[in-house]
């Protein structure tokens, strides 16, 4: 069963969604309000995929790339 909650969105600062998926591994945070989406791996914080409208990737900057530190994801 996936876990989700709500944090500020790093982009928009508006409530976005944060999910860890069933295996634990990766982190998807998406926001409604500016179709941010951002997908890391848990183990090594590596970004798997990043989206903010306007903004390419690799041009994100580095406050909107940057993992939340794993206490932001409940253990329950
Ligand atoms: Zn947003």
């Amino acid at each position: 069963m996936p876990l989700t909650y709500s944090m500020p969105c790093p982009n928009c600062g508006h409530s976005a969604e944060r999910l860890l998926t069933a295996d634990g591994k990766l982190i998807r945070t998406q926001c409604s309000t500016c179709d941010y989406l951002l997908i890391t791996c848990r183990t090594t914080g590596k970004v798997i995929e990043a989206y903010a409208p306007g903004i390419r990737m690799h041009a994100l900057p580095q406050s909107v790339l940057t993992p939340l530190p794993d206490r932001s994801v409940p253990s329950h």
